[in-house]
């Protein structure tokens, strides 16, 4: 198994800069996922480890070994595309088995990984069928299992998933996470879902316009999002995000957002006068589910109480998202389901002050 690791990464495309300055340390057998809204670069990262893009500047190492020259079919690499380009003459048994022969790998070797495979990704009885006689999802899966069985020490998957119905898709999610288990590869991932990316990695790597903005564990970036731009990609329905001035009242610190103000922690005070100052414009950003109804509330203050009006009510289900309007702002809640709620009632809601967060205006950069 190998490691892969990015030192200062530039691909330009003639003038335009695509990735920028990436640096990425993945570690042997992790499961990683770059992530981000389309263009952002992600495909153009995978396709240069995949040595299929040459890299304009920078390192890629792969097993510690200096990789940028080496040939795509000598770096230990198998790549799954977006757009599964099968073989359509052969059967899927031959599909998934092409890239063995080649190897020259003994027949009932071959044999036995078809089998692995065929019931590993549901594809049981569908070995003599050609493409063509398959659905898209059926296809992805084919193209994955032809990856899978040459023990890849890096899989590179580029969207996957993506021709798949949800409930496949959901299915597949948690395939490929015991899948990952049982093969021990360096799984490299592209996605623009950030649900998936959050779901299935040991890390996730946000990337936005060519640069790479924050790389973590999933939760601790969600947690933990270093600016405005990885807050608001992760989580869903997104944090709010709401402009605030920062005001000083008896020694505590609040954030004016005129129609109310909030109590910024004593815990938080310090980063807060490090960073800000009085007067100063800021965002204030808080996910929906860190705002509460006021009866089911642990810790109410009048620092952290917000009078609402209920604009729109969504059901999902488990939950109901809610649009609340503050006045001038309106601002959505996840909360548990209410039959009794009615659009045009007074909600009162309390928000979480140990889970807010707080932005630069200039450069959206995290100050807690
Ligand atoms: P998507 O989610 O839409 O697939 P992505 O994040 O994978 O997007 P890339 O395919 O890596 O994005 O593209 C990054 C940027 O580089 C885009 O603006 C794209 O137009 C540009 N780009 C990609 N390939 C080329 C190329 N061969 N020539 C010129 N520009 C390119």
């Amino acid at each position: 198994m190998a490691g892969v690791i990015l030192n200062n990464v530039t691909k330009n495309f003639g003038k335009f800069i695509a990735v920028k300055d990436i640096n990425l340390d993945i570690k042997d057998g992790k499961f990683i996922t770059l992530v981000g809204p389309s263009g952002c670069g992600k495909t153009t990262t995978l396709r240069m480890i995949a040595g299929l893009e040459d890299i304009t500047s920078g390192e890629l190492r792969i097993g510690g070994k200096f990789s940028n020259y080496i040939q795509p079919k000598d770096r230990g690499i198998s790549m799954v595309f977006q757009s599964y380009a099968l073989f359509p003459h052969m059967t899927v048994a031959e599909n998934i088995a092409f890239g063995l022969k080649i190897k020259k790998v003994a027949r009932d070797t071959i044999l036995k990984k078809i089998n692995w495979v065929l019931d590993l990704l549901d594809l049981t009885g569908l070995d003599d069928r050609r493409p063509r006689e398959l659905s898209g999802g059926q296809r992805q899966r084919v193209a994955l299992g032809r990856a899978l069985v040459l023990d890849p020490e890096v899989l590179l998957l580029d969207e996957p998933l993506s021709n798949l119905d949800a409930k496949l898709r959901l299915k597949m999610r948690t395939e490929l996470k015991r899948i990952h288990r049982k093969i021990g590869s360096t799984i490299v991932y592209v996605t623009h879902d950030q649900v998936e990316a959050m779901t299935l990695s040991d890390e996730i790597a946000v990337m936005n316009k060519g640069v790479l903005m924050q790389v973590g564990p999933p939760l601790e970036v969600y947690d933990k999002p270093e600016n405005k731009f990885v807050a608001g990609f992760l989580g869903s329905p997104p944090m709010n995000f709401i402009p605030v001035d920062l005001v000083k009242d008896n020694s505590k610190f609040y954030l004016d957002v005129k129609d109310f103000k909030i109590l910024i922690p004593d815990q938080k005070a310090d980063k807060v006068k490090k960073n800000a100052k009085i007067g100063e414009e800021l965002i204030f950003g808080i996910r929906p589910e860190d705002i509460t109804r006021i009866e089911k509330a642990k810790d109410v203050h009048q620092g952290n109480k917000i009078e609402t009006i209920i604009d729109v009510i969504e059901p999902m289900g488990s939950e109901l998202i809610l649009s609340l309007a503050t006045g001038k702002h309106i601002i959505q809640a996840t909360v548990d389901p209410d039959i009794h709620l009615k659009v045009g009632q007074k909600m009162t809601v309390a928000i979480d002050t140990n889970k807010m967060h707080l932005f630069k205006l200039d450069n959206e950069e995290t100050i807690f």
